[in-house]
């Protein structure tokens, strides 16, 4: 502590000697791109975007914006910019993960990578894990020794009694032991929600009971009760779509996942759709992951009663917000990319369900989603235009957060 001070004082001594206050600001230019500022208005071509110290400073055509001679550049003739890409749907509890404040900062760089950077994801939503786990990595993170995206988390998520898979099973699964909650009622579940916002988490996510294993009476109302009174939003896990009309009806905010197995939705949860207008982390790729072991004609029958239920979401005047379970599914979301596709969402659509739509929902609409002077610079760049081939949604060429290239694609195979 005591050199700290000392090097803080004839440090401020140099600078007032000096007369240099500050350090002279950092400017990137990313020069000649096709941008997209938000989703819905077409891109600027032969665009800029200068930031100055992770903040953007102008975006514009290139005859409009003026680029200091000190700034550093980035030539991106022929790509494609966006806002940086949110994964509303992610867990930090593959084993991988464990030990998150003591592992070798490269290791840990690489599996950010592998999961989450080098497909443009500049924040995520995880939603149940180890929140003291997750907590050191996202600091670690923020700290700026290693690179990764923005984490918000709902912590663990809160299960019913006798719900969890035994530790065999979840070891089977890849997963960290799980010490998620088994709420035993309303008075329990609004301790721990508020124990858990407390300690920092920022969202509440809930499972749905099953029939072995229910939800005691008032629990889901009495944990929605609390988490909305802190301001925060309640994800929900459902098995069915009786799961979804409970959920919705009790006010949850974010609905999980699609629920293919059991059949079409039905005019109820529409009509709830319509009358609350939550949000639904359709996870379409997940049911095709899982049914990889399945004839194709039932891994086909399960895609296309998800897409249908996708579709009604949105007809219904329901929020998307890209998710696809990252953890507990492959990492890669290109299918998922082309299930949306299939379920009719368009390119500005799917952009919106990445970019604009969670930091609406997420309240950062002020600081993240689009491309606009005075938000943070989380950025992607993209080898071609995703508006003219859905591919191009994989071809990342690098990934920025803050002004900071976080992901650079290797060089092409000669
Ligand atoms: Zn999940």
């Amino acid at each position: 502590m005591r050199l700290s001070i000392i090097v803080l004082a004839v440090a401020a001594t140099f600078f007032a000697a000096a007369g240099a206050a500050k350090p002279a600001p950092d400017i990137l230019a990313l020069k000649d791109a096709t941008i997209y500022v938000n989703p819905t208005i077409p891109p600027i071509h032969n665009g800029v975007i200068l930031i100055t110290d992770g903040v953007i400073t102008a975006v514009g055509k290139k005859n409009a914006v003026a680029v200091p001679r000190n700034a550093r550049t980035l030539e991106l003739k022929g790509f494609v910019v966006t806002a940086g890409l949110w994964n509303s749907h992610v867990h930090f509890f593959e084993r991988k993960w464990a030990g998150a404040e003591s592992a070798p900062a490269e290791e840990l760089n690489q599996q950010l990578t592998d999961m989450f950077t080098r497909f443009g994801f500049t924040s995520v939503f995880d939603v149940t894990s180890d929140w003291q786990n997750t907590k050191s990595l996202r600091d670690r993170i923020e700290s700026g020794e290693i690179d990764g995206p923005h984490i918000r988390s709902t912590g663990a998520g809160l299960v019913a009694p006798g719900a969890l898979p035994s530790d065999q099973i979840l070891n089977m699964m890849g997963l960290m032991k799980a010490p998620l909650p088994e709420v035993t009622g309303p008075e329990h579940a609004t301790n721990i929600v508020t124990q858990s916002i407390d300690d920092g988490a920022e969202g509440v996510k809930l499972f749905a009971g099953r029939s072995d294993a229910p939800m005691p009476d008032g629990v889901i109302d009495a944990a929605i009760a609390e988490a909305h009174r802190r301001g925060k939003p309640v994800f929900l896990h459902p098995n069915n779509g009786d799961d979804v009309l409970f959920a919705l009806n009790a006010g949850a905010d974010v609905i999980g996942h699609t629920t293919p197995h059991s059949g079409n939705w039905n005019d109820a949860i529409f009509a709830a759709i319509t009358e609350k207008r939550p949000a639904l982390t359709p996870t379409l790729s997940l049911w095709t992951y899982y049914a990889r072991h399945d004839r194709e004609s039932t891994g086909a029958k399960i895609a296309a009663t998800a897409t249908k239920q996708l579709r009604g979401w949105i007809a219904a005047g329901g929020v998307v917000l890209f998710g696809t379970d990252s953890g507990a599914n492959q990492y890669d979301p290109m299918n998922e990319y082309r299930l949306m596709m299939e379920a009719g969402m368009s390119f500005p659509e799917i952009l919106a369900s990445l970019t604009s739509a969670p930091t609406e929902f997420f309240g950062e609409s002020d600081r993240l989603g689009v491309i606009e002077v005075g938000r943070d610079a989380d950025l992607v760049v993209f080898g071609s235009d995703p508006a003219q081939q859905i591919n191009a949604l994989g071809d990342i060429r690098y990934t920025l957060r803050s002004g900071k290239i976080i992901y650079t694609a290797p060089p092409p195979h000669q």
